[in-house]
């Protein structure tokens, strides 16, 4: 039996811990179950090296209330500790074995998905507890050992009665965290962080209803037996290989991941990258239009499998922060201010990264069957567009997949629509003209007046559809926007007459003359320019500074 002072310095860490270590008190049963799975985990690479001779099994992780003793277990078949090790790893506060662990196995890093990394995340159990016990084992074949800690700094370590390999923490709640006894608390901790972690975890039992006997009759009850009940997906789609994995497997991973949410995702991308940065992942494509979720069904981050955060800002660019699904990735500086991580050079190559990927996916999705991505182009123009306009990046790659609607419901690119309307609406600037409309209803027959005259109508109705323009404006030469109702818009449109006219100029000057001579007042334009269509041979048009002159004569103006 020992009793000692656990590290000097602690002494005045305990308070800090217990307020600022981290500001939700929940996070402490994640952090206790993420050192049950690194145990465990270092117990399976131990005994694939064949440096730890036990039976690996099947291990699982049990969380168990004790509403009465008001305690709260958390029980591994890790590796456990002996004596030596609980000193060096528990009573040494910010001295981090997994850290070590880590540099003595370096090469196990990459595969062995270990978590612990500030060597603080067992203390956050003093935010809830005003005890913890430690019963633990080691896989080695040395007595057990039993800690006792009570929050100040004096604690005892003795000889310990565990049997059997692994390590079990008790919590003694403290007055005010009494809430961790509630059985729905609980669980809805597990499933917020623990939901994907990749060793079982157990929480209580579950009736599991068998199939009936042969032979048994229609009123007989189907038998029943009580299992384990695993709260977690050990191996979540994310962490598969995207060969392994079906159309329908990431269908069900979603509703996986959004229990609430019964629309069917458009279509993901799985993210996947081991240098320079380890990322995972999965992104969906929601279908946008009118969900209330999205604000509540977010993109999820973990680190090896532990969630840790919906809140992506800064790491995901702003424009796919709409997306939905999971990215996992231990490079992520998570301790560190959100300002800091959107400047942070790792943080912004993996922002980068995502972006490319989402673009690389939508383009191929586009070659692949250009059809079903016209048919959801109103589902995902908005994520495209916002994206064009706030990434220089983006915007280049998607000139190749960025839809451009008529109203009459064709699709173009926007260098399939140059070449189609080119010939018709260029100006006397040879600037391309682009008509749209953005209500189809209330512009309805200046629609169809264009069209008639032979015009492509576009329809443009995002809700950032003016900023897009402006910004098409200035990064592509030569090219301007009219609303199809605006009123400048014949001017704009060059009347090619050389082309279509078939008289000669010379017949054309006389023709001009013979009507000015007709119509016979000044102050009048005439126009040669529809010769050969159905319309009017000639117009004749007159300045709008004439007619108010005209106007203001009539009306008396001059007394
Ligand atoms: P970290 O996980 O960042 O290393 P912690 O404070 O969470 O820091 O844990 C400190 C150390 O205590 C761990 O690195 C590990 O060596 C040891 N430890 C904690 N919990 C367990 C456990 N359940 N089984 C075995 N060792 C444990
Ligand atoms: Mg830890």
């Amino acid at each position: 039996m020992a009793t000692g002072k656990i590290n000097v310095s602690v002494e005045n860490i305990f308070p800090l811990i217990k307020k600022f270590l981290y500001s939700d008190h929940e996070i402490f049963l994640r952090e206790l179950i993420s050192n049950a799975t690194d145990a465990t985990l270092k117990l399976k690479h131990l005994t694939s090296i064949g440096e730890a001779k036990v039976e690996y099994g099947h291990p699982i992780i049990e969380v168990k209330i004790d509403k009465k003793g008001k305690k709260l277990h958390i029980i591994d078949q890790g590796i456990g500790m002996t004596q030596e090790e609980v000193k060096k790893y528990i009573n040494e506060v910010a001295f981090s074995g997994a850290e070590e662990f880590l540099d003595k196995y370096k090469d196990a890093e990459k595969d062995s998905g270990i978590i612990g990394h500030f060597g603080l995340g067992f203390y956050s159990s003093f935010m809830v507890a005003k005890k913890v016990e430690i019963h633990t084992k080691s896989y080695q074949d040395e007595p057990a050992a039993h800690w006792s800690c009570d929050g100040t700094p004096e604690f005892t370590l003795k000889k310990g009665k565990k049997e059997d390999r692994g390590t079990e923490i008790i919590l003694h709640l403290a007055d005010d965290s009494e809430e961790f006894l509630e059985e729905t608390r609980i669980r809805e901790l597990l499933t917020k962080y623990n939901k994907f972690m990749p060793i079982p975890i157990k929480f209580g039992t579950r009736t599991e209803t068998l199939p009936k006997p042969e032979g048994a009759k229609e009123e007989d009850p189907a038998p029943t037996k009580e299992v384990d009940d695993i709260i977690n997906n050990p191996k979540p789609a994310w962490t598969k290989k995207p060969a392994d994995l079906k159309e329908e497997d990431y269908k069900k991973f979603y509703r996986e991941l959004y229990p609430m949410q019964f629309e069917e995702p458009l279509f993901n991308i799985h993210l996947n990258v081991d240098y320079p940065f380890n990322l995972t992942g999965i992104l969906y494509f929601p279908k946008l239009t009118n969900d209330l979720n999205i604000q509540k069904d977010r993109i999820q981050l973990y680190q090896n499998q532990v969630f840790v955060t919906d809140n992506v800002e800064g790491i995901v660019p702003e424009f796919l922060t709409m997306l939905r699904g999971v990215i996992d990735s231990p490079d992520i500086p998570l301790n560190v201010s959100r300002s800091y991580l959107q400047a942070d050079s790792a943080v912004k190559k993996i922002a980068s990264y995502i972006s490319r990927k989402v673009a690389d996916k939508l383009n191929s999705l586009f070659k692949d069957n250009r059809e079903d991505f016209e048919a959801k182009w109103n589902d995902i123009k908005i994520v495209i567009e916002y994206g064009m306009l706030s990434e220089e990046k983006f915007f280049e790659k998607a000139e190749a997949f960025a839809l451009y609607p008529t109203v009459d419901g064709n699709y173009f690119t926007f260098e399939e629509l140059k070449e189609k309307i080119a010939p018709a609406q260029t100006d006397k600037d040879d600037k391309l003209v682009v008509l749209y409309a953005s209500d189809k209803e209330a512009q309805h027959s200046y629609i169809e007046a264009a069209k008639t005259q032979g015009y492509e109508v576009l329809l443009l109705d995002s809700p950032i559809v003016g900023h897009l323009l402006q910004k098409l404006e200035t990064s592509k030469e030569k090219v301007s926007f009219a609303r199809v109702d605006a009123d400048h818009l014949d001017n704009l449109i060059k009347k090619d007459d050389t082309k279509i006219s078939k008289l000669s100029d010379e017949e054309k000057e006389k023709l001009k003359t013979q009507i000015e001579e007709a119509v016979g007042e000044k102050g009048y334009t005439v126009q040669l320019e529809t010769m050969d269509s159905n319309a009017a041979p000639f117009i004749i048009t007159e300045p709008e500074f004439m007619r108010r002159m005209k106007e203001m004569q009539q009306t008396g103006g001059g007394g």
